[in-house]
C-alpha cells in the first residue's frame, strides 16, 4: 500500500514533543484560550511574514469571518474561482452574500485574474483567489481591482513570491489534518497585517467580544484549542522542512513522469510559489486510470469532483453544465498522485510505474 498522505510518519516526528504539550495543558487545564494559543499565534504570523494572526475553530470559519470582517454581507457579491473546495462558497453564502463564480485559467487551474476583474460589479464587497493545490494564485490585478482581497491560504502555508507569504488585505487558512500544516482535529486562522481587521475576526470568533459578558456584536464561538495549538506549534517547527520535501518530491515526479504518454504535469512554477499540498496530474479516461492505480494499492484522490456550480448545494445559483468549460474540463481529467513530506523515491518509483501500466 502506498497512501495519498501519511498523518503517522509526521506524527513520530512531533511525538514526544505534542505528548509533553498535551501534559502541560492537562496540568494547567486552559483548555480555551490557553497560552500556546497565543504563542502559536504569534509564531505563525510570524511565519506568515504579516503582523497579525488569529487562531480559529476551522478553516471555513476562517473564510466566513474574514469576509465578514472586510464588509461583506447580504446584497453583496464575491468573486471566487468556480473550481474550488466548497467551503470557498459555502463561507461566501453563510456570511449571506452572493458567490459569482469565474472559470480558471486552463493551464494552472488558479484564479484568472482578468476574468475576476470582469466579474466585479458595484455589489462585489471581496474577491477570493484560491492558491490552489498550495500554488500561489496570480494576485498583482487583483490587489488594484479596488475591492477588498481575502486570500482562500488553506493549501498553501508557506508558499512565497519575492519574500512575502500574505498578500491581500486578510488570508484564511485550514489546519484540518491533511493539510501542510495539520492538526489533530479541525482547526484553522486568519492572518492580516490590519490591527483593525485582526480585531475584527477576533471579536466574532469570540462571542463579539472582547471583555468577558461585554457583547459588543453579534459573533459566533470559533476558537483554536489549546491542545491543537500545541500540535500546531511543535508542526510548524518542521513545516518549513517538510514543504522542501514536497518541492524534492514534486521535482522527482516530474521527472518520472515526464515521457509517461498522455499524461499532462502540473506547470512549473517559480520557486518558491508552490508548497505541493497536492500533487495534480491530467490524464485521459480518468476514472478507469483511478481505478488501476487503486488496484495497485496506491492512494489518489480527485480534487474536486465538481466545481462549485454543479455541486447540488449551490444548484440556487442558476448555472448549468458548459458555463465554467475550464473548470468542467479539468474536474474530469485531474487525478492526485500520492503527495506528503515522507513519500518515498521507491514508492514514486512504483507511482509512475503504475501510471505508465495503466496508460499504455
Ligand atoms: C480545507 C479547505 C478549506 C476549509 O477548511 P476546513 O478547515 O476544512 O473548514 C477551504 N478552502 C480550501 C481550498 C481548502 O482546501
Amino acid at each position: 500500500m502506498i497512501p495519498f498522505v501519511d498523518l503517522a510518519a509526521a506524527h513520530a516526528e512531533v511525538d514526544a514533543e505534542v505528548r509533553e504539550g498535551f501534559d502541560r495543558v492537562l496540568a494547567g487545564t486552559a483548555f480555551v484560550q490557553g497560552p500556546d494559543v497565543a504563542e502559536f499565534e504569534r509564531e505563525y504570523a510570524a511565519f506568515c511574514r504579516t503582523a497579525h494572526c488569529v487562531g480559529l475553530g476551522n478553516g471555513t470559519d476562517a473564510l466566513e469571518l474574514a469576509l465578514r470582517a472586510v464588509g461583506v454581507g447580504p446584497g453583496s457579491e464575491v468573486v471566487l474561482p468556480a473550481n474550488t473546495f466548497v467551503a470557498t462558497a459555502e463561507a461566501v453564502a453563510r456570511a449571506g452574500a452572493r458567490p459569482v463564480l469565474v472559470d480558471p485559467d486552463p493551464g494552472t487551474l488558479l484564479m484568472d485574474p482578468l476574468a475576476a476583474l470582469q466579474a466585479v460589479g458595484a455589489s462585489t464587497a471581496a474577491i477570493v483567489p484560491v492558491h490552489l493545490f498550495g500554488r500561489l494564485a496570480p494576485m498583482d490585478l487583483l490587489l488594484h481591482a479596488g475591492v477588498p482581497v481575502v486570500e482562500d491560504a488553506a493549501q498553501s502555508q508557506g508558499a512565497e513570491r519575492d519574500g512575502r507569504r500574505t498578500f491581500g488585505a486578510i488570508a484564511a487558512t485550514s489546519f484540518y489534518p491533511g493539510k501542510n500544516l495539520g492538526a489533530y482535529g479541525d482547526a484553522g486562522a486568519v492572518v492580516t497585517a490590519s490591527p483593525d481587521l485582526a480585531r475584527s475576526v477576533r471579536l466574532l470568533a469570540n462571542h463579539g467580544s472582547e471583555r468577558k459578558y461585554h457583547h459588543e456584536t453579534l459573533g459566533f464561538n470559533s476558537r483554536l484549542d489549546t491542545l491543537q495549538a500545541v500540535v500546531l506549534r511543535a508542526k510548524l517547527r518542521r513545516l518549513e522542512t517538510w514543504n522542501a520535501r514536497r518541492q524534492t518530491a514534486a521535482a522527482r515526479y516530474a521527472e518520472l513522469l515526464a515521457d509517461v504518454p498522455g499524461v499532462v504535469l502540473p506547470p512549473q512554477p517559480p520557486p518558491g510559489e508552490h508548497v505541493w499540498h497536492l500533487y495534480v496530474i491530467r490524464v485521459p479516461d480518468r476514472d478507469r486510470v483511478l481505478a488501476a492505480l487503486n488496484d495497485a494499492g496506491i492512494g489518489c484522490g480527485i480534487h474536486y469532483p465538481d466545481p462549485v456550480h454543479l455541486t447540488p448545494a449551490f444548484r440556487h445559483l442558476g448555472h448549468a453544465r458548459g458555463d465554467f468549460p475550464a473548470a468542467e474540463k479539468a474536474a474530469a481529467e485531474i487525478l492526485s498522485l500520492p503527495m506528503h513530506p515522507h513519500l518515498t523515491e521507491a514508492h514514486q518509483h512504483q507511482v509512475a510505474a503504475a501510471l505508465r501500466e495503466a496508460l499504455h
